[in-house]
């Protein structure tokens, strides 16, 4: 059993003469910088001069670039896209760290795959929220937490684990607990939903849709029966807080009677899923995705934008904005 810990083993105190420097004020990096100011932690922005400077300047910040932030700071927690992360720790980062100085990751991808690799005399650790950033606020402001993955990648001071338990308990994560892990686990597991959970799941969804569409059911109730009602978001919520199975009998017998006596026709399945998802993972754990989008950029990028495009020209994006709007669902409500 993996390390687990809550606010008992965290001590804010041990940030009281610590300046915390963020970079980056976009989704992780407000909620975090606001959940630290709320818990008495000494908070400086650095951000590039665009519209999240101007917000963190306007949500009553301290604001500079992020050469000057780092210089200021004791602790760094970097919280940019990943991609862009390797550049900026190379020029702005890295030549304003001293002994002494902790870094934070939120994401253990860019040290996992030797993208960046810190000075001997820094710390380095792992606080990965594993909640969006929107989340990380509401989260701590109704008081509920979220989970995190944390972990230490290097101790040079000796007080790396006190220094990033308290940034833990400091955003509210400790709240519900972190789980100890190494950045290699947390990224590729990471990656591992991203890239084979999330598709294989999708492709049963939109396989789904396609077959109920051509057997001549109209679009919109399609997508209310399969997602768009919120039901089975419903049902994922209570498997989270009664467990998998026991969430069954929140359905009608007639649903529980179907369900089990017609789940043994898809077992078969598992096997070639399982075979992709492996190849998925090797090529995750080998560092090729990393070479791919971290390495091969721009290519990367402009593919991903020629893909963005086309996803929004499917019939379902129309019937989703259709139904949507029609049901005031969402963001249409
Ligand atoms: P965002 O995409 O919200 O970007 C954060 C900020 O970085 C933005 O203000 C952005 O500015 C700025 N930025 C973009 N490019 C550059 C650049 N070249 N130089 C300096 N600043 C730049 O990041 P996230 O908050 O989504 O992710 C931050 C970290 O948190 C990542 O390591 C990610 O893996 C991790 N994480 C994210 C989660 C999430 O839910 N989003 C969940 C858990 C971890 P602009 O808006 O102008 O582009």
């Amino acid at each position: 059993m993996a390390e687990i810990y809550h606010d008992d083993a965290a001590d804010l105190g041990v940030l009281e003469d610590q300046t915390v420097a963020l970079v980056g004020y976009g989704n992780q990096g407000r909620s975090q910088a606001l959940n630290l100011r709320d818990s008495g932690v000494n908070v400086i922005i650095g951000s590039i001069q665009d519209h999240a400077a101007a917000a963190a300047k306007e949500d009553g910040f301290s604001v500079s670039n992020i050469a000057e932030a780092c210089e200021q700071a004791n602790i760094v927690m970097l919280l940019i896209p990943d991609e862009v992360m390797p550049e900026v720790f190379k020029t702005d980062v890295a030549p304003n760290l001293v002994p002494g100085n902790l870094v934070i990751f939120a994401s253990g991808y860019n040290i996992a795959f030797n993208l960046i690799t810190p000075a001997d005399y820094v710390d380095v650790a792992l606080v990965a929220p594993r909640m969006i950033g929107v989340g990380v606020r509401e989260n701590f402001v109704s008081g509920n937490g979220f989970p995190s993955f944390v972990g230490i990648h290097h101790d040079a001071t000796g007080n790396a684990k006190a220094r990033m338990l308290a940034i833990a308990k400091g955003i509210g994560s400790t709240r519900a607990g972190c789980i100890e892990m190494s950045m290699h686990d947390e990224a590729t597991l990471d990656l591992f939903t991203e890239q084979a959970f999330g598709p294989a799941f999708g492709r049963v969804l939109m396989t789904a849709i396609d077959l109920l569409v051509e057997a001549g059911y109209p679009p919109e109730a399609v997508l209310l029966e399969l997602y768009l009602s919120g039901e089975f978001a419903y049902s994922f919520e209570k498997m989270r807080e009664v467990g998998m199975m026991k969430q069954m009998d929140f359905h009608s017998r007639t649903s529980q009677y179907g369900t089990v006596t017609r789940s043994a026709q898809f077992v078969t399945l598992a096997e070639p899923i399982k075979e992709k998802m492996s190849a998925i993972l090797d090529d995750i754990r080998s560092g090729n995705f990393a070479d791919e989008w971290s390495i091969q950029q721009p290519k990367a990028a402009a593919l991903f934008e020629k893909i963005r495009e086309a996803r929004d020209k499917m019939p379902l994006a129309k019937w989703d904005d259709a139904t949507r709007t029609a049901f005031k669902i969402g963001d249409a409500g």
